[in-house]
């Protein structure tokens, strides 16, 4: 697993913000959350981006959408204004090479899950078009506040489905999210089937990342409140979702306000790290002592079709 933290500063520091903290992986804005104007990128800034990021030891890099984007809006405005930026993000993510562009499908606000659909689906095909065989698209499950679509992994597939299974389109679970929708995180049982779940209606091969936050309201709440990790209501038990071993090879991502209220810090990467010791199963002790650690090592290495050399700690 790959940890990192949502940082500030944008594609010119968000290598060296993340590397302060102790991060492997980042996720990060390519222009103001606050605000629809697009900036205009140099490109040799987005073209240096990986040796930056390689450099810094960032070995998976998240984009995430702005929140003002909404795909399932009835209000043509607000609707053209989100596809556009969602392309505009696309093509930047593409050209700093990222792994996935994460965003939330949005609310139909009141028209229906259906009336959403038929908004959202249009404008994911034409975006998704842009999409390279590396960075994905990556619809993020939401906590299901008022009328959010992708509440469920029923609605998710659904989407997915409409999308005809679209090669790029990926899938983001948010462990605060998931909670307040009222999935238990904590019980390793009800995780178990909820992959099993996933796995039959959407496929595993597409969950691509994680966003791992606490959750400052109770199970089921469809309210959508980060806490730092480890201090909320899932609090410790954070490392069920953290060591399930279908998770392993994804970057687990935090978007917490951090000790200063800053965003993720130091102390947020340190204590992921510490509460996903604490939920991987303990790897079995070799029966014998013949053998090099080293083969062993190596072995281990080359399982899995995603592993690129990355670290598991
Ligand atoms: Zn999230």
């Amino acid at each position: 697993m790959l940890f990192g933290g949502h940082v500030g500063g944008g594609v010119k520091a968000a290598p060296e913000r993340a590397q302060a903290i102790g991060a492997d992986a980042l996720q990060l804005f390519v222009q103001s959350p606050r605000a629809w104007r697009f900036p205009n990128h140099d490109p040799a800034v987005l073209a240096s981006y990986p040796e930056r990021a390689r450099e810094a030891g960032i070995e998976s890099t998240l984009v995430h959408a702005i929140y003002l984007c909404n795909f399932a809006s009835p209000d043509d405005v607000i609707y053209d204004k989100s596809v556009a930026t969602l392309r505009s993000t696309v093509d930047a993510s593409c050209a700093i090479g990222a792994d996935g562009v994460v965003f939330h499908v949005g609310s139909h606000l009141g028209a229906g899950f259906e009336a959403g659909l038929e908004r959202a689906v249009p404008a994911l095909e034409q975006v998704l078009e842009r999409c390279s065989d590396t960075t994905w698209l990556l619809v993020e499950n939401a906590a299901g506040t008022g009328a959010t679509i992708g509440r469920s992994l029923e609605e998710l597939a659904t989407l997915v489905e409409r999308l005809d299974r679209h090669p790029r389109l990926g899938v983001c679970l948010d462990s605060c999210h998931l909670w307040a929708s009222g999935y238990d995180v904590t019980d390793p049982a009800a995780f178990d089937a909820l992959l099993d779940e996933f796995d039959q209606l959407i496929g595993l091969d597409r969950l691509r990342a994680l966003h791992v936050n606490d959750s400052q309201t109770p199970l089921g709440s469809n309210r959508d409140r980060h806490a730092n990790v480890g201090e909320g209501l899932i609090g410790n038990k954070l490392s069920v979702f953290l060591g399930n071993p279908r998770l392993q090879e994804l970057p687990a991502v935090v978007e917490t306000e951090g000790q200063a209220g800053k965003g993720p810090d130091e102390h947020e990467i340190e204590t992921l790290r510490k509460l996903w010791k604490a939920g991987v199963r303990p790897t079995r002790a070799p029966a014998r002592k013949r053998g090099s650690s080293g083969a062993r090592r190596g072995a281990r290495g080359t399982r899995g079709s995603r592993s690129r050399g990355r670290r598991s700690g």
